[in-house]
């Protein structure tokens, strides 16, 4: 007789699998861990970690503490406190339910677990290896909570082997930190790596202070202020100005009912507001916070609960994209107003020369210098119907096709401080000037690292760049080439 071949899987391994769902790399650990701080209530977390946290991760907090009852459940799968039926998940106001990442950070690494309920004398510590609790002992410990997970996926080398450098998985675990502080301005964070302060947030603060605590002031003062409530959604926050954008969405941060999550709906709202300002590829920066009503969302669309869907979601993105524009116009029309550069004389319609004007030949013009306008909305008004050659030697008879496209063209005017309208040989071109001259020194630049001819010279005084953390690690990884153009860079503070 054949044996069976079916079998239970014991729960170790189905810990591990499972685990494989909600933890992904250290960043992972230190958002469950500081989500469960924030749960418990506390007013102070302390997060610090060792070698991007593939080493080390501890979480202290001040919040609720656990019995040793409490303790030792929590470690089980399906353990929570903060749900007992399939209906609560509809009111939630937790940012945990599920009850699983415990269990599988346990699952994958070595866990010391010391914890403490102010009301009582002692606290417990629990140490678990893999997902074997291996001592339980009575502990004076502060009251709260204490965390520390070592070697991530000690147990799991198909995992292991994913994680990235220590710099690389700091700079995701710092993006998690500085989401949650941004989240939740009033509680207070310390942040350390290698021993190394890297956040020290002061609680109490308001949500102006915690984003100047958190961004650079260069980008503080690019932002716009969103406020905006129905009776669906009140939106608050800050959005960038189409001068701000970023070549990724690391500084799209979007919280929705204090749960940092993605939506497909505000993606799109976001791309659909800020559509003919910004150039392809670009995203806006927007740091947002939605607060529905808790039973008109899903958030338990994904493990990680990084996902929500809203169930009147026509409402909600109406919503959103008014007070995406209304936030964009009100602060537009102050810094830049739209306007056209009249051809003619002031007050007069446009005023466009015959066609039959004589042109000047390209080659007798002088060549245009680059764009040296740092921000769109001062890009100089008349220079209507000034006729301005492409780049060209002008020496040639032949026009060279790959250094300008036309023969000629004629500078008309200039749409909401941003775009410049030309009319060409070929007929009608709007340009972004930033753009171009972004493109410019671009070319420029590829051109260095080519020949491996950068020249530098040394500022007087060095500038100094905050960047966001993934953003600064790219730097850092791109260095070599840096230098190559001829930049000189040093790390000054963190980021
Ligand atoms: P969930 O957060 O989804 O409930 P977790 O596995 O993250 O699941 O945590 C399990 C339970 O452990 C929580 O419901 C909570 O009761 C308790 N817990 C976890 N972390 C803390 C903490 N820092 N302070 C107090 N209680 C905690
Ligand atoms: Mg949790």
């Amino acid at each position: 007789m054949q044996r069976s071949k079916v079998r239970l899987l014991d729960d170790q391994v189905i810990n591990q699998i499972a685990a494989g769902e909600v933890i992904e790399r250290p960043a992972s650990v230190v958002k469950e861990l500081v989500e469960n701080s924030l749960d418990a209530g506390s007013t102070s977390i302390e997060i610090s970690v060792v070698d991007g946290g593939t080493r080390l991760i501890a979480i202290q907090d001040d919040g609720s503490g656990m019995t040793r009852d409490d303790a030792l459940l929590c470690l089980e799968r399906h353990a929570t406190s903060k749900i007992r039926a399939i209906h609560d998940i509809e009111d939630i106001h937790s940012l945990g339910f599920r009850g699983e990442a415990l269990a599988a950070i346990c699952a994958v690494s070595r866990v010391t677990l010391a914890t403490r309920v102010e009301s009582e004398p002692g606290g417990t510590r629990v140490v678990v290896n893999g997902g074997t609790i291996q001592e339980v002992e009575e502990a004076g410990v502060p009251a709260g909570t204490r965390i520390e997970v070592r070697n991530l996926f000690f147990n799991v080398p198909a995992r292991r082997k994913f994680l990235r450098s220590s710099a690389t998985e700091l700079a995701h675990v710092r993006q998690v930190v500085l989401i949650h502080a941004l989240g939740h301005p009033t509680i207070g964070f310390r942040f350390t790596s290698d021993d190394r302060l890297i956040y020290e947030l002061p609680g109490g603060a308001s949500r102006e202070e915690r984003v100047g605590a958190l961004f650079s002031p260069e980008l503080v003062r690019a932002l716009l202020l969103v406020e905006y409530r129905d009776v669906e959604i009140t939106v608050h926050g800050f959005v960038g100005t189409p001068q701000t954008s970023r070549a990724d969405r690391a500084e799209q941060v979007i919280f929705i009912n204090g749960r940092p999550a993605r939506a497909p709906l505000i993606s799109y709202a976001l791309r659909e507001s800020y559509q003919g300002t910004l150039p392809k590829g670009r995203h806006p920066v927007a740091l947002l916070f939605l607060e529905v009503d808790p039973a008109q969302i899903d958030v338990n669309v994904h493990p990680a609960k990084k996902e929500v869907r809203f169930r009147r979601s026509q409402q909600v993105r109406d919503g959103l994209l008014r007070a995406l524009q209304s936030a964009l116009t009100k602060n537009t029309s102050e810094q830049f107003s739209p306007r056209m550069t009249p051809v003619g004389e002031a007050g007069t319609t446009l005023d466009f020369p015959p066609r039959a004007e004589p042109l000047m030949p390209i080659r007798d013009l002088p060549l245009l210098e680059p764009f040296p306008y740092p921000n769109r909305s001062t890009y100089p008004e008349g220079q209507g119907a000034e006729i301005l050659p492409l780049g060209t030697s002008g020496k040639g008879e032949e026009r060279d096709e790959s250094v300008s496209p036309w023969a000629w063209c004629r500078i008309l005017g200039q749409i909401g401080g941003l775009y410049v309208v030309m009319e060409t040989d070929g007929g009608m071109v709007l340009m972004d000037p930033q753009a171009a001259h972004e493109r410019v020194l671009y070319e420029g630049l590829i051109a260095l690292t080519d020949t491996r001819a950068g020249i530098s010279q040394g500022l007087l005084v060095p500038e100094t760049v905050a960047l966001p953390p993934l953003a600064a690690q790219r730097v850092r990884s791109g260095l070599e080439v840096l230098e190559t153009m001829g930049f000189g860079l040093s790390e000054f503070g963190s980021d």
